[in-house]
């Protein structure tokens, strides 16, 4: 069982993430709905993943992957993009970032995205 962090400013998008990880047996040990709440989440809770939203006000979802990994390199992001946010996820993919997902999404992908970064 992996503990996993949740960051995203949608709090259906929260619901649906936390359900379909939940369903394959991990754990949730944390929600922020910003980039701060992210980082200092990810701090207190250490996860060993943490899905990223990438639009998100106060710190955005790229800003915060890059103090994540400020704090911890070996971290494991997955991004959760929208369409025509290829730019932003080159700029992730660069900062780090293990994996993403593209909203709409697919159960099978979020599932897919977090046993590939367990591997
Ligand atoms: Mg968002």
């Amino acid at each position: 069982m992996a503990k996993v962090l949740i960051v995203d400013d949608s709090k259906m998008s929260r619901r649906m993430l936390k359900t379909i990880i939940e369903g394959i047996g991990h754990e949730i040990v944390g929600e922020g709905s910003n980039g701060e709440e992210g980082v200092k989440l990810y701090k207190e809770t250490q996860p060993d993943i943490v899905t990223m939203d990438i639009t998100m006000p106060e710190m955005d979802g790229i800003n915060c992957l890059k103090a994540i990994k400020e704090f911890d390199a070996n971290a494991n992001v997955i991004m959760v993009t929208a369409a025509g946010q290829s730019a932003k996820l080159m700029d992730a993919l660069k900062a780090g970032a293990k994996e993403f997902i593209c909203k709409p999404y697919e159960p099978e992908q979020v599932i897919n995205a977090v046993k590939e970064v367990l591997k």
